[in-house]
Protein backbone atom coordinates (compact mmCIF):
# COMPACT_ATOMS: atom_id res chain seq x y z
CA UNK A 1 0.00 0.00 0.00
CA UNK A 2 1.42 3.41 -1.41
CA UNK A 3 2.18 5.90 1.78
CA UNK A 4 1.80 9.17 1.40
CA UNK A 5 3.97 11.76 3.87
CA UNK A 6 2.39 15.12 4.14
CA UNK A 7 5.47 16.25 6.58
CA UNK A 8 8.16 14.03 8.03
CA UNK A 9 11.58 14.19 8.89
CA UNK A 10 14.15 11.24 10.12
CA UNK A 11 16.43 12.33 12.41
CA UNK A 12 20.22 11.36 12.39
CA UNK A 13 21.64 8.02 14.18
CA UNK A 14 22.77 9.21 17.23
CA UNK A 15 26.57 9.25 16.85
CA UNK A 16 28.54 7.57 19.72
CA UNK A 17 31.73 9.30 20.44
CA UNK A 18 34.34 6.58 22.94
CA UNK A 19 37.31 5.33 20.78
CA UNK A 20 37.23 1.42 20.55
CA UNK A 21 38.76 -0.83 23.25
CA UNK A 22 38.70 -3.63 25.21
CA UNK A 23 37.71 -0.92 28.19
CA UNK A 24 35.29 1.23 25.54
CA UNK A 25 32.09 -0.16 24.16
CA UNK A 26 30.85 -3.85 23.89
CA UNK A 27 29.97 -2.42 19.70
CA UNK A 28 31.63 0.34 17.81
CA UNK A 29 30.25 0.66 14.13
CA UNK A 30 31.26 2.89 11.77
CA UNK A 31 29.74 3.76 8.53
CA UNK A 32 29.80 -0.28 8.00
CA UNK A 33 28.62 -1.26 4.14
CA UNK A 34 27.85 -4.22 2.52
CA UNK A 35 27.26 -4.52 -0.93
CA UNK A 36 26.91 -8.23 -1.93
CA UNK A 37 28.21 -9.43 -5.21
CA UNK A 38 24.92 -9.80 -7.36
CA UNK A 39 24.84 -5.75 -6.58
CA UNK A 40 22.25 -5.78 -3.88
CA UNK A 41 23.11 -2.51 -0.74
CA UNK A 42 22.29 -4.79 1.71
CA UNK A 43 23.73 -2.17 4.48
CA UNK A 44 23.95 1.50 2.96
CA UNK A 45 26.53 3.16 5.92
CA UNK A 46 25.28 1.98 9.65
CA UNK A 47 27.08 4.11 12.76
CA UNK A 48 26.26 2.90 16.25
CA UNK A 49 27.66 2.34 19.68
CA UNK A 50 26.68 -0.04 22.56
CA UNK A 51 27.50 -0.19 25.64
CA UNK A 52 28.08 -2.82 28.31
CA UNK A 53 24.83 -4.20 29.51
CA UNK A 54 23.00 -2.52 26.94
CA UNK A 55 19.88 -4.41 25.30
CA UNK A 56 20.15 -2.94 22.45
CA UNK A 57 17.42 -3.51 19.02
CA UNK A 58 17.60 -3.47 14.99
CA UNK A 59 13.98 -3.49 14.37
CA UNK A 60 12.71 -3.17 10.69
CA UNK A 61 11.13 -5.84 7.86
CA UNK A 62 12.57 -8.71 5.90
CA UNK A 63 15.04 -7.70 3.81
CA UNK A 64 16.01 -4.18 5.70
CA UNK A 65 19.50 -5.81 6.42
CA UNK A 66 19.67 -6.67 9.95
CA UNK A 67 20.77 -10.35 9.32
CA UNK A 68 23.97 -9.03 7.41
CA UNK A 69 24.58 -6.47 9.94
CA UNK A 70 24.90 -9.38 12.55
CA UNK A 71 26.41 -11.35 10.17
CA UNK A 72 29.49 -8.66 9.59
CA UNK A 73 29.41 -7.86 13.57
CA UNK A 74 29.76 -12.13 14.41
CA UNK A 75 32.62 -12.46 10.88
CA UNK A 76 30.55 -14.54 8.87
CA UNK A 77 29.81 -11.49 6.41
CA UNK A 78 32.85 -9.39 5.25
CA UNK A 79 32.33 -5.89 5.17
CA UNK A 80 32.46 -3.87 2.00
CA UNK A 81 33.77 -1.01 3.75
CA UNK A 82 33.18 1.17 7.05
CA UNK A 83 34.35 -0.52 10.45
CA UNK A 84 33.30 -2.41 13.43
CA UNK A 85 34.20 -3.31 16.97
CA UNK A 86 33.23 -6.12 18.93
CA UNK A 87 34.81 -5.29 22.31
CA UNK A 88 37.48 -3.16 21.06
CA UNK A 89 38.17 -6.11 18.28
CA UNK A 90 38.12 -4.98 14.54
CA UNK A 91 36.14 -7.64 12.97
CA UNK A 92 38.07 -7.42 9.98
CA UNK A 93 41.85 -7.71 11.42
CA UNK A 94 40.88 -9.53 14.18
CA UNK A 95 38.11 -11.93 13.35
CA UNK A 96 39.47 -14.58 15.85
CA UNK A 97 39.34 -12.34 18.97
CA UNK A 98 36.45 -10.51 17.81
CA UNK A 99 34.63 -13.79 17.63
CA UNK A 100 35.85 -14.86 20.81
CA UNK A 101 33.96 -11.98 22.55
CA UNK A 102 30.45 -12.73 21.57
CA UNK A 103 27.92 -15.66 20.66
CA UNK A 104 25.29 -15.67 18.44
CA UNK A 105 21.52 -17.50 17.98
CA UNK A 106 20.69 -17.48 14.21
CA UNK A 107 17.52 -17.83 13.08
CA UNK A 108 17.70 -21.51 12.15
CA UNK A 109 19.45 -23.98 14.20
CA UNK A 110 22.82 -24.74 14.24
CA UNK A 111 22.18 -27.85 17.08
CA UNK A 112 23.32 -30.76 16.07
CA UNK A 113 20.15 -32.70 16.71
CA UNK A 114 21.65 -36.22 16.78
CA UNK A 115 23.26 -34.94 20.04
CA UNK A 116 22.55 -34.69 23.90
CA UNK A 117 21.50 -30.86 24.89
CA UNK A 118 24.79 -31.58 26.78
CA UNK A 119 27.16 -32.56 24.14
CA UNK A 120 25.82 -29.66 22.19
CA UNK A 121 26.80 -27.16 25.22
CA UNK A 122 30.20 -28.69 25.60
CA UNK A 123 31.29 -28.45 21.66
CA UNK A 124 30.64 -24.85 21.89
CA UNK A 125 32.72 -24.31 24.60
CA UNK A 126 35.61 -26.39 23.23
CA UNK A 127 35.35 -24.45 20.32
CA UNK A 128 35.46 -20.97 22.66
CA UNK A 129 38.44 -22.72 24.50
CA UNK A 130 35.96 -22.79 28.17
CA UNK A 131 37.93 -25.02 30.47
CA UNK A 132 35.70 -28.07 30.96
CA UNK A 133 35.60 -27.59 34.87
CA UNK A 134 34.29 -24.08 34.38
CA UNK A 135 31.96 -25.03 31.36
CA UNK A 136 30.53 -28.29 33.55
CA UNK A 137 29.69 -25.68 36.05
CA UNK A 138 28.08 -23.11 33.63
CA UNK A 139 26.42 -25.71 32.03
CA UNK A 140 24.73 -26.87 35.29
CA UNK A 141 23.97 -23.02 35.94
CA UNK A 142 22.28 -22.54 32.79
CA UNK A 143 20.06 -25.66 32.81
CA UNK A 144 19.25 -24.58 36.34
CA UNK A 145 17.88 -21.03 35.07
CA UNK A 146 16.70 -22.09 31.38
CA UNK A 147 14.69 -25.32 32.63
CA UNK A 148 16.26 -27.58 31.19
CA UNK A 149 17.78 -30.09 33.71
CA UNK A 150 15.95 -32.79 32.57
CA UNK A 151 16.00 -32.45 28.56
CA UNK A 152 20.08 -31.99 28.80
CA UNK A 153 20.96 -35.59 28.45
CA UNK A 154 18.07 -36.44 25.73
CA UNK A 155 18.96 -36.35 22.17
CA UNK A 156 18.02 -32.39 20.77
CA UNK A 157 15.80 -34.61 18.46
CA UNK A 158 13.43 -35.36 21.23
CA UNK A 159 12.94 -31.61 21.97
CA UNK A 160 9.68 -29.23 21.30
CA UNK A 161 10.72 -26.09 19.28
CA UNK A 162 10.69 -23.80 22.34
CA UNK A 163 12.99 -26.72 24.23
CA UNK A 164 15.75 -25.93 21.42
CA UNK A 165 15.51 -22.38 21.27
CA UNK A 166 16.03 -22.67 24.86
CA UNK A 167 19.04 -24.76 24.55
CA UNK A 168 20.55 -22.99 21.60
CA UNK A 169 20.82 -19.45 23.63
CA UNK A 170 22.12 -21.65 26.91
CA UNK A 171 24.93 -23.01 24.30
CA UNK A 172 25.50 -19.69 23.12
CA UNK A 173 25.98 -18.36 26.64
CA UNK A 174 28.81 -20.92 27.97
CA UNK A 175 31.33 -18.94 26.95
CA UNK A 176 30.40 -15.80 28.50
CA UNK A 177 30.24 -14.02 25.69
CA UNK A 178 31.08 -9.97 26.00
CA UNK A 179 28.25 -9.27 23.31
CA UNK A 180 25.09 -11.80 22.92
CA UNK A 181 23.70 -11.58 19.06
CA UNK A 182 20.04 -13.13 18.78
CA UNK A 183 18.85 -12.57 15.04
CA UNK A 184 14.99 -12.99 15.39
CA UNK A 185 14.90 -14.79 18.23
CA UNK A 186 11.13 -15.95 18.64
CA UNK A 187 10.58 -16.24 14.21
CA UNK A 188 8.64 -19.54 13.95
CA UNK A 189 7.54 -20.03 17.37
CA UNK A 190 3.71 -19.92 18.88
CA UNK A 191 2.76 -17.47 20.96
CA UNK A 192 2.88 -19.34 24.66
CA UNK A 193 6.61 -20.32 24.01
CA UNK A 194 7.46 -17.17 22.37
CA UNK A 195 6.37 -15.00 25.40
CA UNK A 196 8.54 -17.36 27.66
CA UNK A 197 11.14 -17.26 25.59
CA UNK A 198 10.99 -12.97 25.93
CA UNK A 199 10.48 -13.17 29.58
CA UNK A 200 14.09 -15.82 29.29
CA UNK A 201 15.98 -12.89 27.09
CA UNK A 202 14.67 -10.20 29.52
CA UNK A 203 15.86 -11.63 32.47
CA UNK A 204 19.55 -12.05 31.18
CA UNK A 205 20.04 -8.85 31.62
CA UNK A 206 20.36 -8.71 35.16
CA UNK A 207 22.72 -11.89 34.91
CA UNK A 208 25.68 -10.09 34.22
CA UNK A 209 27.44 -7.14 32.26
CA UNK A 210 26.71 -9.09 28.91
CA UNK A 211 25.45 -6.84 25.86
CA UNK A 212 22.76 -8.21 23.88
CA UNK A 213 21.53 -7.29 20.33
CA UNK A 214 18.20 -8.94 18.90
CA UNK A 215 17.15 -8.15 15.46
CA UNK A 216 13.42 -8.18 15.16
CA UNK A 217 10.71 -7.52 13.11
CA UNK A 218 8.16 -7.74 15.89
CA UNK A 219 7.13 -4.57 17.73
CA UNK A 220 6.21 -5.60 20.76
CA UNK A 221 9.42 -7.83 21.10
CA UNK A 222 11.68 -4.82 20.30
CA UNK A 223 9.55 -2.18 22.70
CA UNK A 224 9.52 -4.94 25.65
CA UNK A 225 12.96 -5.77 25.55
CA UNK A 226 15.34 -2.88 24.11
CA UNK A 227 16.83 -0.35 25.92
CA UNK A 228 17.17 1.30 22.56
CA UNK A 229 16.07 0.50 19.58
CA UNK A 230 17.80 1.24 15.17
CA UNK A 231 15.06 1.64 13.51
CA UNK A 232 16.67 -0.34 9.73
CA UNK A 233 15.08 0.93 6.37
CA UNK A 234 16.89 -0.39 3.15
CA UNK A 235 20.02 -0.70 4.72
CA UNK A 236 19.94 2.70 6.54
CA UNK A 237 19.49 3.35 10.07
CA UNK A 238 16.41 6.24 10.31
CA UNK A 239 16.36 6.46 14.37
CA UNK A 240 18.26 5.31 16.95
CA UNK A 241 16.65 5.71 20.35
CA UNK A 242 14.88 4.21 23.35
CA UNK A 243 11.55 2.31 22.68
CA UNK A 244 9.81 5.66 24.75
CA UNK A 245 11.55 8.47 22.95
CA UNK A 246 10.75 6.88 19.45
CA UNK A 247 7.31 7.08 20.82
CA UNK A 248 7.48 10.34 21.82
CA UNK A 249 7.77 12.14 18.74
CA UNK A 250 4.58 10.95 17.63
CA UNK A 251 3.09 12.93 21.25
CA UNK A 252 0.87 11.29 23.29
CA UNK A 253 -1.59 10.35 21.04
CA UNK A 254 -2.91 10.26 17.41
CA UNK A 255 -5.74 10.78 15.71
CA UNK A 256 -6.59 8.32 12.55
CA UNK A 257 -9.11 9.21 10.21
CA UNK A 258 -10.67 7.28 7.75
CA UNK A 259 -12.57 7.29 4.96
CA UNK A 260 -13.15 11.46 4.69
CA UNK A 261 -13.64 13.05 1.35
CA UNK A 262 -11.41 15.71 2.32
CA UNK A 263 -8.17 14.96 4.97
CA UNK A 264 -6.50 18.13 3.75
CA UNK A 265 -9.10 19.97 4.79
CA UNK A 266 -9.46 18.34 8.44
CA UNK A 267 -5.83 18.71 8.43
CA UNK A 268 -5.96 22.34 7.99
CA UNK A 269 -8.58 23.05 10.10
CA UNK A 270 -6.90 20.76 13.21
CA UNK A 271 -3.24 22.79 12.37
CA UNK A 272 -4.72 25.87 12.55
CA UNK A 273 -6.23 25.51 15.54
CA UNK A 274 -2.79 24.13 16.85
CA UNK A 275 -4.62 20.45 17.55
CA UNK A 276 -2.26 18.32 15.36
CA UNK A 277 1.78 18.37 14.83
CA UNK A 278 3.49 19.09 11.33
CA UNK A 279 4.02 15.46 10.58
CA UNK A 280 1.20 13.49 9.64
CA UNK A 281 1.15 10.86 7.06
CA UNK A 282 -1.72 8.71 5.26
CA UNK A 283 -1.63 5.22 4.06
CA UNK A 284 -4.14 4.98 1.33
CA UNK A 285 -7.72 6.16 2.83
CA UNK A 286 -6.19 6.74 6.19
CA UNK A 287 -4.54 9.77 7.81
CA UNK A 288 -2.72 9.60 10.91
CA UNK A 289 -2.36 12.59 12.65
CA UNK A 290 -0.13 12.92 15.93
CA UNK A 291 -1.59 15.35 18.07
CA UNK A 292 -0.64 18.32 19.82
CA UNK A 293 -3.44 19.40 21.65
CA UNK A 294 -5.92 17.27 23.33
CA UNK A 295 -8.18 14.63 22.04
CA UNK A 296 -11.42 16.00 22.75
CA UNK A 297 -11.00 19.03 21.09
CA UNK A 298 -10.08 17.49 17.78
CA UNK A 299 -13.04 15.31 18.17
CA UNK A 300 -15.05 18.36 18.76
CA UNK A 301 -13.15 19.88 16.23
CA UNK A 302 -13.48 17.29 12.96
CA UNK A 303 -17.57 16.99 14.25
CA UNK A 304 -18.16 20.16 13.30
CA UNK A 305 -17.29 20.03 10.43
CA UNK A 306 -19.68 17.70 9.39
CA UNK A 307 -18.15 15.39 6.73
CA UNK A 308 -20.27 12.37 7.42
CA UNK A 309 -18.20 10.56 5.39
CA UNK A 310 -14.85 10.69 7.58
CA UNK A 311 -14.66 8.68 10.74
CA UNK A 312 -12.51 8.89 12.91
CA UNK A 313 -10.49 7.16 16.52
CA UNK A 314 -7.73 8.22 18.67
CA UNK A 315 -5.02 6.07 19.68
CA UNK A 316 -2.02 6.01 21.58
CA UNK A 317 0.86 5.92 19.05
CA UNK A 318 2.92 2.41 18.12
CA UNK A 319 6.31 1.93 17.18
CA UNK A 320 4.52 1.26 13.69
CA UNK A 321 3.17 4.60 13.37
CA UNK A 322 7.07 6.35 14.34
CA UNK A 323 8.19 3.48 11.39
CA UNK A 324 5.71 4.50 8.88
CA UNK A 325 5.86 8.04 9.99
CA UNK A 326 9.66 7.61 8.51
CA UNK A 327 10.07 5.31 5.85
CA UNK A 328 6.57 5.47 4.57
CA UNK A 329 6.31 1.46 4.74
CA UNK A 330 4.76 -0.15 8.08
CA UNK A 331 6.98 -2.56 9.73
CA UNK A 332 3.51 -5.15 9.91
CA UNK A 333 2.91 -5.40 5.89
CA UNK A 334 -0.23 -3.73 6.32
P1 LIG B 1 16.84 -8.71 7.11
O1 LIG B 1 17.65 -9.51 8.06
O2 LIG B 1 16.51 -7.36 7.63
O3 LIG B 1 15.61 -9.46 6.65
P2 LIG B 1 18.94 -9.21 5.20
O4 LIG B 1 20.21 -8.67 5.76
O5 LIG B 1 18.71 -10.69 5.29
O6 LIG B 1 17.71 -8.42 5.80
O7 LIG B 1 18.86 -8.82 3.66
C1 LIG B 1 19.07 -7.50 3.19
C2 LIG B 1 19.09 -7.52 1.67
O8 LIG B 1 20.25 -8.21 1.21
C3 LIG B 1 17.90 -8.22 1.03
O9 LIG B 1 17.58 -7.52 -0.15
C4 LIG B 1 18.44 -9.60 0.72
O10 LIG B 1 17.75 -10.15 -0.38
C5 LIG B 1 19.88 -9.30 0.37
N1 LIG B 1 20.77 -10.43 0.69
C6 LIG B 1 20.90 -11.04 1.88
N2 LIG B 1 21.83 -12.01 1.82
C7 LIG B 1 22.31 -11.99 0.55
C8 LIG B 1 23.31 -12.76 -0.15
N3 LIG B 1 24.01 -13.72 0.46
N4 LIG B 1 23.52 -12.46 -1.45
C9 LIG B 1 22.83 -11.49 -2.06
N5 LIG B 1 21.90 -10.73 -1.48
C10 LIG B 1 21.62 -10.98 -0.17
Amino acid sequence: MPVRHIAAGPAPARQGSAPPGAEGPALEVRQLTKVYPNGVRAVAGVDFTVDGGEVFGLLGPNGAGKSTTIGMLTTAVTPTSGTAYVAGHDVVTEPLAARAASSVVFQDSVLDRAMTGRRNIRLHAQLWGVPSTSAARRTAELADAFGLDALLDRPVDTYSGGERRRLEIARALVSEPRVLFLDEPTVGLDTRIRYELLDLIGRLRSRSAMTTVLTTHYLDEAERLCDRIAVVHQGRIVALDSPAALLARLGPEVLELRGSRDHQGALALLRARGLADGAAFSVGTTLTVPLAGSAREAADTLAALGDGASSFTTRRPTLDDVYLQLTGSSLTGD
